[in-house]
Protein backbone atom coordinates (compact mmCIF):
# COMPACT_ATOMS: atom_id res chain seq x y z
CA UNK A 1 0.00 0.00 0.00
CA UNK A 2 1.31 3.75 -0.75
CA UNK A 3 3.01 5.02 1.98
CA UNK A 4 3.07 8.75 3.57
CA UNK A 5 4.16 10.49 0.83
CA UNK A 6 6.08 13.72 1.28
CA UNK A 7 6.01 16.69 -1.34
CA UNK A 8 8.95 18.21 -2.42
CA UNK A 9 9.51 20.09 -5.31
CA UNK A 10 12.94 18.23 -6.11
CA UNK A 11 14.85 15.07 -5.04
CA UNK A 12 17.97 14.81 -5.87
CA UNK A 13 19.39 11.07 -5.06
CA UNK A 14 23.26 10.59 -4.42
CA UNK A 15 25.37 12.87 -2.13
CA UNK A 16 28.64 12.32 -3.77
CA UNK A 17 30.50 15.22 -5.25
CA UNK A 18 27.50 15.01 -8.44
CA UNK A 19 24.87 15.41 -5.52
CA UNK A 20 26.52 18.45 -3.68
CA UNK A 21 27.47 20.39 -6.45
CA UNK A 22 23.74 20.13 -7.78
CA UNK A 23 22.72 20.93 -4.27
CA UNK A 24 24.56 23.89 -4.27
CA UNK A 25 23.24 25.37 -7.08
CA UNK A 26 19.68 24.86 -6.69
CA UNK A 27 20.19 26.38 -3.49
CA UNK A 28 21.97 29.21 -4.99
CA UNK A 29 18.66 28.98 -7.42
CA UNK A 30 16.71 29.91 -4.41
CA UNK A 31 15.59 27.14 -3.07
CA UNK A 32 16.12 25.98 0.43
CA UNK A 33 17.48 22.66 1.10
CA UNK A 34 15.61 20.30 3.29
CA UNK A 35 12.23 21.49 2.26
CA UNK A 36 12.43 22.89 -1.24
CA UNK A 37 14.87 19.74 -2.39
CA UNK A 38 15.71 17.37 -0.37
CA UNK A 39 19.03 15.00 -0.91
CA UNK A 40 19.53 11.38 -0.22
CA UNK A 41 21.98 9.57 0.15
CA UNK A 42 22.37 5.79 1.04
CA UNK A 43 26.07 5.72 3.13
CA UNK A 44 25.73 5.95 6.99
CA UNK A 45 28.36 8.96 5.88
CA UNK A 46 29.40 11.30 4.20
CA UNK A 47 32.10 11.39 0.79
CA UNK A 48 30.32 9.76 -1.37
CA UNK A 49 32.40 6.63 -2.90
CA UNK A 50 35.37 8.17 -1.96
CA UNK A 51 35.45 6.40 2.14
CA UNK A 52 35.19 3.23 0.23
CA UNK A 53 38.54 3.58 -2.05
CA UNK A 54 41.67 2.34 -0.85
CA UNK A 55 43.35 4.64 1.95
CA UNK A 56 46.68 5.39 -0.27
CA UNK A 57 44.41 6.60 -3.46
CA UNK A 58 45.83 9.89 -4.44
CA UNK A 59 43.83 12.50 -6.83
CA UNK A 60 45.44 12.56 -10.18
CA UNK A 61 45.34 16.27 -10.15
CA UNK A 62 46.22 18.98 -7.18
CA UNK A 63 44.29 20.61 -4.59
CA UNK A 64 43.62 23.43 -5.98
CA UNK A 65 41.98 21.74 -9.25
CA UNK A 66 39.82 19.37 -7.68
CA UNK A 67 37.14 21.85 -6.00
CA UNK A 68 34.04 21.98 -5.95
CA UNK A 69 31.63 25.17 -6.85
CA UNK A 70 31.71 28.17 -4.43
CA UNK A 71 34.96 26.55 -2.21
CA UNK A 72 37.95 25.51 -3.55
CA UNK A 73 39.48 22.59 -1.93
CA UNK A 74 42.18 23.26 0.54
CA UNK A 75 45.59 23.01 -0.64
CA UNK A 76 47.87 19.73 0.45
CA UNK A 77 51.36 20.52 0.11
CA UNK A 78 53.32 17.13 0.70
CA UNK A 79 56.26 15.81 -1.61
CA UNK A 80 53.28 14.09 -3.71
CA UNK A 81 53.32 17.49 -5.80
CA UNK A 82 50.30 18.53 -4.03
CA UNK A 83 48.20 15.19 -5.22
CA UNK A 84 45.55 14.67 -2.22
CA UNK A 85 44.97 11.23 -0.84
CA UNK A 86 41.63 10.01 -0.28
CA UNK A 87 41.10 11.19 3.14
CA UNK A 88 42.02 15.02 2.16
CA UNK A 89 39.07 14.45 -0.68
CA UNK A 90 36.50 12.91 2.31
CA UNK A 91 37.00 15.86 4.49
CA UNK A 92 36.39 18.33 1.69
CA UNK A 93 32.90 16.79 0.83
CA UNK A 94 32.16 16.77 4.56
CA UNK A 95 32.92 19.94 5.16
CA UNK A 96 31.58 21.23 2.09
CA UNK A 97 28.28 19.73 3.13
CA UNK A 98 28.11 21.33 6.21
CA UNK A 99 29.23 24.71 5.02
CA UNK A 100 26.36 24.93 2.45
CA UNK A 101 23.61 23.31 5.34
CA UNK A 102 22.53 20.55 2.21
CA UNK A 103 21.06 18.52 4.90
CA UNK A 104 21.54 15.53 3.27
CA UNK A 105 19.02 12.87 4.43
CA UNK A 106 21.06 9.06 5.17
CA UNK A 107 21.06 6.39 5.13
CA UNK A 108 17.82 6.40 2.56
CA UNK A 109 19.08 4.02 -0.23
CA UNK A 110 16.24 4.77 -3.03
CA UNK A 111 14.93 1.63 -4.50
CA UNK A 112 13.00 3.24 -6.69
CA UNK A 113 11.47 6.19 -9.07
CA UNK A 114 8.31 5.74 -10.70
CA UNK A 115 5.52 7.77 -12.39
CA UNK A 116 2.87 8.52 -10.43
CA UNK A 117 0.21 9.02 -13.61
CA UNK A 118 -2.57 9.25 -10.49
CA UNK A 119 -1.17 12.83 -8.81
CA UNK A 120 -2.77 16.16 -10.48
CA UNK A 121 0.65 17.12 -11.91
CA UNK A 122 2.36 13.82 -12.55
CA UNK A 123 4.57 13.90 -9.65
CA UNK A 124 7.57 11.27 -9.37
CA UNK A 125 7.29 9.40 -6.84
CA UNK A 126 10.98 8.21 -5.48
CA UNK A 127 10.73 5.37 -2.46
CA UNK A 128 13.26 4.37 0.06
CA UNK A 129 12.84 1.85 3.04
CA UNK A 130 8.80 2.72 3.46
CA UNK A 131 9.34 6.53 2.78
CA UNK A 132 8.12 7.86 -0.36
CA UNK A 133 8.40 11.38 -1.85
CA UNK A 134 6.36 13.02 -4.34
CA UNK A 135 8.87 15.24 -6.54
CA UNK A 136 7.94 17.74 -9.18
CA UNK A 137 11.63 16.82 -10.86
CA UNK A 138 14.59 13.90 -9.76
CA UNK A 139 18.14 14.22 -9.91
CA UNK A 140 20.21 11.10 -10.16
CA UNK A 141 23.49 11.57 -9.09
CA UNK A 142 24.66 8.14 -7.70
CA UNK A 143 27.94 7.38 -9.34
CA UNK A 144 29.38 4.58 -11.18
CA UNK A 145 30.97 2.96 -7.61
CA UNK A 146 27.73 0.84 -6.79
CA UNK A 147 27.95 -0.78 -10.90
CA UNK A 148 31.67 -2.15 -10.75
CA UNK A 149 32.27 -3.80 -14.25
CA UNK A 150 33.56 -7.09 -14.52
CA UNK A 151 34.61 -8.57 -18.48
CA UNK A 152 34.14 -12.11 -18.68
CA UNK A 153 36.92 -14.55 -19.78
CA UNK A 154 36.88 -18.02 -20.09
CA UNK A 155 38.33 -20.36 -17.38
CA UNK A 156 36.92 -17.58 -14.75
CA UNK A 157 35.38 -20.08 -12.95
CA UNK A 158 37.98 -22.57 -12.71
CA UNK A 159 40.52 -20.05 -11.76
CA UNK A 160 41.55 -21.52 -8.36
CA UNK A 161 43.21 -18.00 -7.47
CA UNK A 162 41.45 -14.86 -5.76
CA UNK A 163 39.78 -12.15 -7.90
CA UNK A 164 38.97 -9.09 -6.73
CA UNK A 165 37.90 -5.35 -8.71
CA UNK A 166 38.91 -2.30 -7.75
CA UNK A 167 35.85 -1.58 -5.25
CA UNK A 168 37.37 -4.39 -3.55
CA UNK A 169 40.97 -3.39 -3.25
CA UNK A 170 41.89 -1.52 0.19
CA UNK A 171 45.75 -2.23 -0.06
CA UNK A 172 48.90 -4.00 -1.11
CA UNK A 173 49.10 -6.30 2.44
CA UNK A 174 46.66 -8.46 0.64
CA UNK A 175 48.99 -9.99 -1.65
CA UNK A 176 52.33 -10.01 -0.22
CA UNK A 177 54.20 -12.68 -1.49
CA UNK A 178 51.89 -13.60 -4.21
CA UNK A 179 51.95 -13.45 -7.54
CA UNK A 180 49.51 -11.33 -8.87
CA UNK A 181 48.00 -10.01 -12.25
CA UNK A 182 47.06 -6.67 -12.55
CA UNK A 183 44.40 -5.69 -15.21
CA UNK A 184 43.56 -2.30 -16.75
CA UNK A 185 45.05 0.72 -18.03
CA UNK A 186 44.14 3.31 -16.35
CA UNK A 187 44.73 5.04 -13.00
CA UNK A 188 43.21 2.61 -10.43
CA UNK A 189 45.41 -0.01 -12.58
CA UNK A 190 48.50 2.21 -12.50
CA UNK A 191 48.33 3.25 -8.62
CA UNK A 192 47.63 -0.17 -7.14
CA UNK A 193 50.06 -2.09 -9.44
CA UNK A 194 52.28 0.26 -8.14
CA UNK A 195 51.94 -0.35 -4.86
CA UNK A 196 51.18 -3.87 -5.05
CA UNK A 197 54.48 -4.40 -6.94
CA UNK A 198 56.78 -3.81 -3.91
CA UNK A 199 55.35 -6.46 -2.20
CA UNK A 200 54.47 -9.01 -4.52
CA UNK A 201 55.11 -10.74 -8.51
CA UNK A 202 53.23 -8.90 -10.34
CA UNK A 203 51.94 -8.84 -14.10
CA UNK A 204 50.31 -6.07 -15.99
CA UNK A 205 47.64 -7.02 -18.27
CA UNK A 206 46.18 -3.94 -20.84
CA UNK A 207 43.68 -4.75 -24.20
CA UNK A 208 46.26 -1.75 -25.40
CA UNK A 209 49.39 -0.77 -24.67
CA UNK A 210 48.92 1.90 -21.65
CA UNK A 211 49.19 5.60 -22.20
CA UNK A 212 51.22 7.73 -19.71
CA UNK A 213 50.71 11.34 -19.20
CA UNK A 214 53.93 13.45 -19.17
CA UNK A 215 55.65 13.77 -16.00
CA UNK A 216 55.08 17.31 -15.72
CA UNK A 217 51.48 17.14 -16.37
CA UNK A 218 48.67 15.52 -14.38
CA UNK A 219 44.58 16.03 -14.05
CA UNK A 220 43.92 19.18 -15.04
CA UNK A 221 45.39 19.36 -18.50
CA UNK A 222 42.10 16.16 -18.58
CA UNK A 223 39.91 18.73 -17.79
CA UNK A 224 40.70 21.56 -19.59
CA UNK A 225 41.31 19.11 -22.12
CA UNK A 226 37.96 17.70 -22.03
CA UNK A 227 36.42 21.10 -21.93
CA UNK A 228 37.84 22.53 -24.96
CA UNK A 229 36.66 19.78 -26.97
CA UNK A 230 33.04 20.49 -25.96
CA UNK A 231 33.75 23.88 -26.92
CA UNK A 232 34.61 23.55 -30.23
CA UNK A 233 32.29 20.91 -30.96
CA UNK A 234 29.49 23.97 -29.90
CA UNK A 235 31.39 25.89 -32.31
CA UNK A 236 31.55 22.88 -34.99
CA UNK A 237 35.02 22.83 -35.23
CA UNK A 238 36.78 19.82 -34.87
CA UNK A 239 39.19 18.71 -31.81
CA UNK A 240 40.87 15.11 -30.66
CA UNK A 241 40.03 15.92 -27.36
CA UNK A 242 41.84 13.57 -24.61
CA UNK A 243 42.43 10.96 -27.06
CA UNK A 244 45.83 12.22 -28.31
CA UNK A 245 47.29 13.13 -24.56
CA UNK A 246 47.18 9.57 -22.90
CA UNK A 247 45.52 8.46 -19.49
CA UNK A 248 47.53 7.78 -16.68
CA UNK A 249 48.84 10.18 -14.33
CA UNK A 250 52.39 10.07 -13.34
CA UNK A 251 51.92 10.64 -9.58
CA UNK A 252 54.75 9.52 -7.72
CA UNK A 253 53.70 6.13 -6.93
CA UNK A 254 53.65 5.41 -10.65
CA UNK A 255 57.03 7.18 -11.37
CA UNK A 256 58.66 5.19 -8.38
CA UNK A 257 56.80 1.90 -10.32
CA UNK A 258 58.53 2.94 -13.77
CA UNK A 259 62.67 3.40 -12.10
CA UNK A 260 61.82 -0.22 -10.89
CA UNK A 261 60.93 -1.30 -14.50
CA UNK A 262 57.51 -2.25 -13.45
CA UNK A 263 55.41 -0.44 -15.88
CA UNK A 264 55.57 -3.02 -18.97
CA UNK A 265 52.21 -4.32 -19.83
CA UNK A 266 51.62 -7.56 -21.83
CA UNK A 267 48.47 -8.17 -23.98
CA UNK A 268 45.58 -9.36 -22.48
CA UNK A 269 45.38 -12.86 -21.98
CA UNK A 270 42.32 -14.62 -23.85
CA UNK A 271 41.52 -16.80 -20.76
CA UNK A 272 41.94 -18.28 -16.88
CA UNK A 273 43.59 -21.54 -16.35
CA UNK A 274 42.82 -22.92 -12.94
CA UNK A 275 46.06 -21.56 -11.39
CA UNK A 276 46.70 -18.64 -13.92
CA UNK A 277 46.73 -16.96 -16.88
CA UNK A 278 46.86 -17.81 -20.74
CA UNK A 279 47.25 -16.73 -23.83
CA UNK A 280 46.33 -18.03 -27.54
CA UNK A 281 49.33 -18.89 -28.45
CA UNK A 282 49.48 -21.29 -25.47
CA UNK A 283 51.75 -19.52 -23.08
CA UNK A 284 50.07 -19.14 -19.65
CA UNK A 285 51.46 -17.59 -16.10
CA UNK A 286 51.12 -19.04 -12.58
CA UNK A 287 48.74 -16.45 -10.63
CA UNK A 288 47.50 -16.60 -6.60
CA UNK A 289 45.27 -13.58 -6.80
CA UNK A 290 44.15 -11.35 -10.25
CA UNK A 291 43.15 -7.87 -9.75
CA UNK A 292 40.07 -6.37 -12.45
CA UNK A 293 40.82 -2.65 -12.76
CA UNK A 294 38.10 -2.93 -15.53
CA UNK A 295 36.05 0.38 -14.92
CA UNK A 296 32.69 0.91 -13.99
CA UNK A 297 28.88 1.35 -15.02
CA UNK A 298 26.87 3.69 -13.72
CA UNK A 299 24.54 2.95 -10.83
CA UNK A 300 21.00 3.49 -12.48
CA UNK A 301 18.80 0.74 -10.43
CA UNK A 302 16.89 2.81 -8.55
CA UNK A 303 15.61 4.24 -11.62
CA UNK A 304 14.14 0.75 -13.75
CA UNK A 305 10.75 1.48 -12.89
CA UNK A 306 10.49 4.44 -15.30
CA UNK A 307 11.43 1.70 -17.73
CA UNK A 308 13.95 4.15 -19.68
CA UNK A 309 15.14 2.73 -23.23
CA UNK A 310 19.16 2.98 -22.26
CA UNK A 311 22.48 2.15 -24.47
CA UNK A 312 24.69 0.38 -24.10
CA UNK A 313 23.47 0.74 -20.39
CA UNK A 314 23.57 4.76 -20.59
CA UNK A 315 20.22 6.77 -20.82
CA UNK A 316 19.82 8.87 -23.71
CA UNK A 317 20.23 12.57 -22.21
CA UNK A 318 20.02 15.77 -23.88
CA UNK A 319 17.68 19.07 -23.27
CA UNK A 320 19.18 22.95 -22.38
CA UNK A 321 21.42 21.32 -19.22
CA UNK A 322 22.50 18.41 -21.59
CA UNK A 323 21.32 15.94 -18.70
CA UNK A 324 17.77 15.69 -18.59
CA UNK A 325 16.28 12.19 -20.02
CA UNK A 326 14.78 12.47 -23.31
CA UNK A 327 11.97 10.04 -22.77
CA UNK A 328 11.38 11.55 -18.89
CA UNK A 329 11.84 15.08 -18.77
CA UNK A 330 11.31 15.29 -15.16
CA UNK A 331 14.45 13.38 -14.51
CA UNK A 332 18.17 14.22 -15.04
CA UNK A 333 21.41 12.62 -14.37
CA UNK A 334 24.61 14.34 -13.27
CA UNK A 335 27.84 12.87 -12.53
CA UNK A 336 27.98 10.01 -14.61
CA UNK A 337 31.24 10.80 -16.81
CA UNK A 338 31.07 12.61 -20.44
CA UNK A 339 27.75 11.26 -21.50
CA UNK A 340 26.40 13.61 -18.88
CA UNK A 341 29.11 16.48 -19.56
CA UNK A 342 32.19 16.82 -20.53
CA UNK A 343 34.33 15.37 -17.78
CA UNK A 344 31.36 15.36 -15.51
CA UNK A 345 32.64 12.42 -13.11
CA UNK A 346 35.73 14.59 -11.88
CA UNK A 347 35.80 16.88 -8.93
CA UNK A 348 36.69 19.66 -11.34
CA UNK A 349 34.48 18.67 -13.82
CA UNK A 350 31.22 18.55 -12.64
CA UNK A 351 29.97 21.87 -11.61
CA UNK A 352 28.87 23.21 -15.41
CA UNK A 353 26.40 20.21 -15.56
CA UNK A 354 25.18 20.40 -12.01
CA UNK A 355 24.90 24.29 -12.86
CA UNK A 356 23.12 23.91 -15.81
CA UNK A 357 20.66 21.03 -14.46
CA UNK A 358 19.88 23.38 -11.47
CA UNK A 359 19.22 26.50 -14.09
CA UNK A 360 16.94 23.49 -15.66
CA UNK A 361 14.90 22.40 -13.01
CA UNK A 362 14.50 25.65 -11.16
CA UNK A 363 13.20 26.71 -14.45
CA UNK A 364 10.90 24.04 -14.89
CA UNK A 365 9.51 24.14 -11.00
CA UNK A 366 9.20 28.11 -12.19
P1 LIG B 1 29.91 8.84 -5.89
O1 LIG B 1 31.05 9.54 -5.30
O2 LIG B 1 29.94 7.42 -6.24
O3 LIG B 1 28.62 9.24 -5.07
C1 LIG B 1 27.36 8.65 -5.37
C2 LIG B 1 26.55 8.67 -4.08
O4 LIG B 1 25.27 8.15 -4.40
C3 LIG B 1 27.14 7.76 -3.01
O5 LIG B 1 27.26 8.48 -1.81
C4 LIG B 1 26.12 6.63 -2.85
O6 LIG B 1 25.93 6.26 -1.49
C5 LIG B 1 24.86 7.28 -3.38
N1 LIG B 1 23.92 6.33 -3.98
C6 LIG B 1 24.15 5.41 -4.94
N2 LIG B 1 23.01 4.75 -5.24
C7 LIG B 1 22.05 5.27 -4.43
C8 LIG B 1 20.65 5.00 -4.25
N3 LIG B 1 20.00 4.07 -4.96
N4 LIG B 1 19.97 5.72 -3.32
C9 LIG B 1 20.61 6.68 -2.59
N5 LIG B 1 21.91 6.99 -2.73
C10 LIG B 1 22.62 6.27 -3.63
N6 LIG B 1 37.98 12.24 -10.02
C11 LIG B 1 38.79 13.33 -9.90
O7 LIG B 1 38.33 14.46 -10.10
N7 LIG B 1 40.11 13.22 -9.56
C12 LIG B 1 40.65 11.99 -9.27
O8 LIG B 1 41.84 11.91 -8.97
C13 LIG B 1 39.82 10.82 -9.36
N8 LIG B 1 40.33 9.60 -9.03
C14 LIG B 1 39.49 8.53 -9.05
C15 LIG B 1 39.98 7.27 -8.64
C16 LIG B 1 39.13 6.17 -8.63
C17 LIG B 1 39.65 4.82 -8.15
C18 LIG B 1 37.78 6.30 -9.04
C19 LIG B 1 36.85 5.10 -9.05
C20 LIG B 1 37.29 7.52 -9.47
C21 LIG B 1 38.14 8.65 -9.47
N9 LIG B 1 37.66 9.90 -9.85
C22 LIG B 1 38.48 11.00 -9.76
C23 LIG B 1 36.31 10.06 -10.45
C24 LIG B 1 35.22 10.66 -9.56
O9 LIG B 1 35.68 11.80 -8.90
C25 LIG B 1 34.69 9.70 -8.55
O10 LIG B 1 34.23 8.56 -9.20
C26 LIG B 1 33.53 10.29 -7.71
O11 LIG B 1 33.27 9.40 -6.68
C27 LIG B 1 32.27 10.53 -8.54
O12 LIG B 1 31.39 11.29 -7.73
P2 LIG B 1 29.79 11.07 -7.82
O13 LIG B 1 29.16 12.02 -6.88
O14 LIG B 1 29.37 11.07 -9.24
O15 LIG B 1 29.56 9.57 -7.35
Amino acid sequence: ERVAEVEAGVVVIGAGQAGLATGFYLQRAGLVPGSDFVILDAAEGPGGAWPRTWPSLRLFSPAGFSSLPGWMMPPWDDAARGFPPRDHVVDYLTRYEERYDLRVQRPRRVEGVARDDESPNGRLIVTSGGHAWAAQRVVSATGTWDRPFWPTYPGMREFAGRQVHTVDYQGPDDFAGQRVVVVGGGNSAAQILAEVSVVADTTWVTTRPPRFLPDDVDGRVLFTTARARITALEEGREHSGVAGLGDIVMVDSVKDARERGVLHSLPMFSRLVPNGIGWADGTTRDADAIIWCTGFRPALRHLRPLRLRTERGYVPVGGASGTQALEEPRLHLVGYGDWTGPASATLAGVGPSARATAVAVVGDLS
